[in-house]
């Protein structure tokens, strides 16, 4: 199929928190249908899309850890809950007949397949949404670094980090009204200024494997489809 967009294929990041709306916490039926809807009008358009879910409205691991609990089993909790928000979006695209496929990096065969590269790249071909879960499959790791190393094993163009906001800032712009705002990044300069963009060491993948990252806002309706029709406000993160 060819595509009308600038990037053949999309890898989007999402936090658990783009699925919880105004509750904050769990899955939220309608904001998980409007991002499904427009993952498929992405679909639509020609792009190829795979999804990383992360977890953190239901556990991250090192919260549980804080608690005084096994960091590893907050870790597993972890992405068992990335299974969760994958199976989601995955029910959300079903019912507007876009095909998907979940794939865990986390083996919980009664629920999901668990991830290759093989699978992954057959339904990308076959013109399914990609729903990578279980995040990179190891405790101590994020769904950030989850998201890069799955957009350079794919071979995906870009990554989209859709957030709250629309950008990196200089601060946090909720806290502090001086932030400022970059419509441009070096993988380096968000490095070494600390920028809140991902952590460093899905960054410095990023860098190495000079994929380039799109911070924009998902809580933004349109704005996914815009982003990735190379038009939308966002930060890009290039080398
Ligand atoms: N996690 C993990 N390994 C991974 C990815 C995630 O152990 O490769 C766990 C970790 O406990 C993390 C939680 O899953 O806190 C949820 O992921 P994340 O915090 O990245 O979710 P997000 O903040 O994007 O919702």
């Amino acid at each position: 199929m060819t595509t009308e967009l600038p990037w053949r294929r999309i890898l989007l990041k999402l936090s658990g928190e783009a699925l919880t709306g105004n509750a904050g916490f769990g899955i939220d039926a309608e904001v998980t249908g409007r991002i499904a809807d427009e993952i498929g009008d992405v679909v639509a358009r020609g792009g190829q899309v795979g999804v990383v879910v992360g977890g953190g409205n239901f556990v991250r691991g090192s919260q549980i850890a804080a608690s005084g609990l096994d960091r590893v089993s907050g870790d597993h909790m972890g992405m068992l809950a990335t299974v969760m928000n994958a199976l989601a979006l995955s029910a959300a695209l079903a019912v507007r007949d876009v095909p998907s496929r979940v794939l865990s990096a986390l083996a919980v065969p009664a629920v999901c397949e668990t991830f290759t590269q093989r699978a992954a790249l057959a339904s990308f071909e076959a013109g399914q949404v990609v729903l990578f879960a279980g995040g990179t499959g190891n405790p101590y790791f994020t769904t950030d670094t989850g998201a890069v190393l799955r957009a350079v094993e794919m071979g995906c163009d870009v990554v989209m980090k859709g957030t709250q906001v629309d950008g990196v800032y200089s601060a946090d712009p909720k806290t502090d009204p001086s932030a400022t705002r970059y419509d441009h990044l070096t993988h380096r300069e968000v490095l070494a200024n600390g920028l809140s963009v991902m952590d460093a060491t899905a960054i410095a993948l990023a860098r190495d494997n000079r994929i380039p990252v799109i911070v924009f806002s998902i809580g933004e309706p349109g704005e996914f489809v815009a982003v990735a029709s190379g038009n939308g406000r966002a930060t890009l993160v290039t080398v």
